[in-house]
């Protein structure tokens, strides 16, 4: 997802941080070139150009800095109003205090509704909770078909009524209270275009049931199409968020990045594949880093605590945040990465995903990163947590050691200072929100796949 966008925008702030003291017109360029990425991607036009004229607003007088060159601070601006493009950050689901929490899905018809309402029973479940999935799309009974199919796959509670949507989910609700479920989630009709019909039959449902959150499921491939069903469904329902999917589809990110601004509500999750686990929180800041080509570290870290060792996940968070990454934490990263399916979309997530992505097009990600893992291997425990350790004599013995030559181990070597390095540079703020969300770990590996 956002590949292209990625892509260009990496380029051109990395150009701009070449050199020390910025001169104006440089910065005029480089956001002429931002403003470029941004329409190409199909970005709305009229957020482009607020979304510039408060990055040129804020460059002109920039904050002076003692930690930030002048190029590093355009890029903490264009970071912060990425980020504020998103959309402000309203983490995860909302529960009801008393009573169950009943969330509505709306959207067109294959925007992804049945698939997500799924997905996202799934995530309370994770959260300690017990969803109860109710499929209302009487218009439709292969939909409703699809819904129990998926749902009893997942060994999720399932409910469905031949009457009218308003009253189906007034028994769901019902039936959840009888059944001990704290969560039900209703999967409303579609139509395959906005209709008066579809919008009472919602109003209907809110004013039956107490609705703890109505989500808008949107598509993010139909890009600017996106934003209109978007603003149409925001104007007629009273919408507490929205739900992206097939964001793994859309390498431009045009919707994404124009919905907050065009409909006034916040992107919550977001779906990036057909699976029931491929939903991720939605959030701004981590998404804008991914787009920076700064990496998505923490999802990452997430995404790895799902299918690994969570203790080892959070130790590897830990010397993140203190700034130092030792061998055995690149080691784990490495082997999470393996056992997370297609290397390609775990890429995504890491700094300098672009360019890695480019750079190893035609080359084998999985065979590089056994070959790294083979180098780290032949390093002694002293070497992996002390890696300062490693002098000529030590890298000669861990390339024999490893059959690699001496300068395929210096590589390796060298990606764990750069990404110290980064760690230092990026770790804006230290502990605040900001400095977390751009901690890159396993940024080296784009370097090594990259040189
Ligand atoms: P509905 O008509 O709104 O209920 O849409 P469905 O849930 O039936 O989804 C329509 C199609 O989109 C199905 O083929 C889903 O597998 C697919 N789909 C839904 N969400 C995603 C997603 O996040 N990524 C991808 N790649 N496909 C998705
Ligand atoms: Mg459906």
């Amino acid at each position: 997802m956002f590949e292209t966008l990625s892509e260009r925008l990496t380029q051109v702030l990395h150009r701009l941080t070449g050199g020390g003291v910025l001169k104006p017109e440089e910065v005029a360029l480089a956001l002429k070139e931002v403003r470029m990425a941004l329409l190409e991607a199909d970005v709305n036009y009229k957020v482009v150009r607020q979304f510039i004229d408060r990055v040129q607003a804020r460059s002109v007088g920039a904050e002076v800095s003692a930690s930030l060159s002048p190029a590093q601070q355009v890029v903490k601006i264009v970071r912060e109003e990425l980020v504020d493009m998103l959309g402000a950050n309203q983490e995860g689901l909302h529960y009801a205090a008393a009573g169950p929490t009943t969330i509505m899905l709306c959207g067109l018809q294959g925007a992804g509704k049945t698939t997500t309402a799924v997905k996202l029973a799934l995530l309370t479940r994770r959260e300690g909770h017990r969803p109860l999935l109710a499929g209302l799309d009487r218009q439709r009974p292969a939909a409703v078909e699809q819904l129990r199919v998926m749902a009893d796959a997942q060994h999720i509670a399932f409910v469905s009524a031949d009457v009218a949507a308003d009253r189906g989910a007034e028994q769901a609700v019902a039936e959840a209270a009888t059944k001990g479920l704290d969560v039900v989630i209703l999967d409303t009709a579609g139509r395959l275009h906005m209709d008066g019909d579809l919008l009472s039959e919602l109003g209907r449902i809110a004013a039956r049931v107490s609705l703890t959150e109505t989500l808008l499921v949107a598509d993010a491939m139909t890009g600017q199409e996106a934003v209109n069903v978007g603003t149409a469904f925001a104007q007629a329902v009273r919408l507490d968020g929205i739900i992206l999917t097939k964001l793994d589809g859309d390498p431009r990110g045009g919707a994404a990045l124009s919905l907050r601004h065009a409909t006034g509500q916040s992107i919550r999750f977001a779906g990036v594949g057909e699976k029931p686990a491929d939903l991720e929180v939605f959030h701004a800041d981590r998404m804008a880093s991914r787009i920076l080509g700064m990496g998505d570290v923490l999802s990452l870290i997430e995404k790895a605590e799902r299918s690994v060792d969570p203790g080892q996940a959070r130790q590897a968070e830990r010397n993140l945040r203190a700034g130092h990454l030792t061998f055995d934490d690149f080691l784990m990263q490495i082997r999470q990465l393996r056992g997370m399916g297609p290397v390609s979309g775990v890429l995504d997530m890491l700094p300098g995903a672009a360019q890695l992505k480019a750079a190893s097009a035609g080359s084998d990600p999985e065979a590089e990163m056994r070959r790294m893992e083979a180098i780290i291997l032949s390093m002694t425990s002293a070497e992996r947590a002390r890696p300062e350790l490693i002098n000529g004599s030590r890298r000669r013995r861990i390339a024999s050691g490893s059959g690699v030559g001496v300068s395929d181990v210096n590589r390796v070597l060298r990606a764990r200072e750069q990404m110290q390095q980064m760690v230092k540079q990026l770790g804006l703020g230290a502990g605040g929100r900001r400095g977390r969300m751009a901690l890159p770990g396993a940024g080296g590996l784009g370097r090594i796949f990259g040189r």
